[in-house]
């Protein structure tokens, strides 16, 4: 194995097992020479990453794809640069993600991008830009959200090149609004320094540290969790799981706390926990079942999909899946989407996604579906 390949597997798994990094198999890093580019296949996780989970692809064909005028269709153009993406792939069969093109313009060998907690907490908030000129410098790259595909590594190639001109130099890291960060070096001890350092920076300019420490049981979860899954229940019977602890406790108690968790951050987000949630309010198992029986039913017909994430009053987090692994995941998603909340307080509060942004995703994932089910 070549030692760059082996460098990237190394912080590759140094990031993807560190929870404040990766949560949810999120995130993807990359290695490249003149001729060719590794990138994490879709599908992989980070934290046990294999040389064979890689997607190789022809850099020379992956140049060409800046050029090309593709529809104006969304839908119609991913699948285009979907398609294109996989004709640039050399060893067939591997999917690289639709960041891959990203990667290609960054012009060091080695990039790490990832969405950790703290940087959204950032970058998800109101002072976004300003704070990170101020805690970072006037050259700091930043990138105003964008829908995410072929659209955004336009914006990013061209937010790129007009550094370049400026500056006179390549950027080492960008950041991207409502969404996470690239950070990239010819060497992994390169990227590590400057990951360390961003971290420093912002946990020194936190001003609340995030609520620590799990909380009991409530009795009463024995009765509202199986009458909650009573209501859900569709003919397909769905795992619901329950987490509980200082930070969750910090929004069921408060619906002035939960108004700044109940749009999503990220995309990414939306993908797991889908972009509404149910907030029960009430105490009491009857009190709480009569307001779950009232308002999961017009979810149901309001948004055409079941919640995948309800808030409870004294009971906790609870998250609804098809398997017991999938309800983790969406507990991780959402809980980081509340220390994002959280942490967004020190630059000026949480700014979720607008709702056409969201709707975007919405019906991506919509016919994303339909393509999938097609083919
Ligand atoms: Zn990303």
């Amino acid at each position: 194995m070549k030692k760059e390949i082996k460098e990237l597997i190394e912080i590759s798994r140094f990031y993807g097992s560190d929870s404040r990094f990766v949560i949810a198999g999120g995130g993807n890093t990359s290695y490249k020479n003149a001729e060719k580019l590794w990138v994490k296949a879709s599908g992989s996780s980070l934290s046990t990453i294999t040389e064979e989970e890689f997607a190789v692809l022809d850099r020379a064909k992956l140049s060409l794809m800046s050029q090309k005028t593709y529809s104006n269709n969304p839908a119609e153009r991913e699948e285009e640069v979907k398609n294109d993406l996989a004709e640039a792939t050399i060893n067939k069969g591997k999917r690289p993600s639709v960041e891959t093109s990203m990667h290609n313009v960054i012009n060091y060998a080695f990039v790490v991008h990832l969405h950790p907690t703290i940087v959204n907490g950032l970058m998800c908030a109101q002072n976004a830009e300003g704070d990170l000129k101020k805690l970072f410098g006037n050259r700091a790259l930043y990138v105003e959200y964008t829908d995410p595909g072929y659209v955004l590594f336009k914006k990013v190639e061209n937010s790129i090149i007009a550094y370049r001109t400026r500056y006179g130099e390549e950027p080492a890291v960008i950041w991207l609004q409502n969404h996470g960060i690239f950070v990239a070096g010819d060497t992994i001890e390169g990227v590590k320094a400057l990951y360390a350092k961003i971290l420093d920076t912002l946990s020194d300019n936190v001003i609340l540290t995030l609520p620590a420490g799990v909380r009991a049981t409530c009795p009463n979860t024995e009765i509202i969790i199986p009458g909650i899954r009573r209501i859900l229940y569709n003919g397909s019977p769905k795992w619901l799981k329950v987490r509980k602890n200082e930070l969750i406790k910090f929004y069921y108690d408060s619906i002035g706390h939960q108004s700044k968790i109940a749009k999503p951050f990220t995309p990414d987000a939306i993908v797991y926990c889908k972009s509404n949630y149910i907030f029960l309010n009430d105490e009491g198992p009857e009190a709480v079942l009569a307001q779950a029986a009232g308002v999961i039913p017009s979810f149901i017909s309001n948004f055409g999909y079941q919640p995948k994430v309800l808030l409870i009053k004294e009971i906790g987090l609870v998250s609804v899946g098809d398997t017991e692994a999938q309800c983790d995941i969406i507990l991780d998603v959402f809980e980081d989407a509340m220390k994002i909340a959280y942490l967004s307080e020190s630059f000026g509060g949480a700014h979720p996604m607008t709702p056409s942004q969201i709707d975007f995703i919405d019906h991506w994932e919509v016919e994303n579906y339909r393509r999938n089910v097609a083919g």
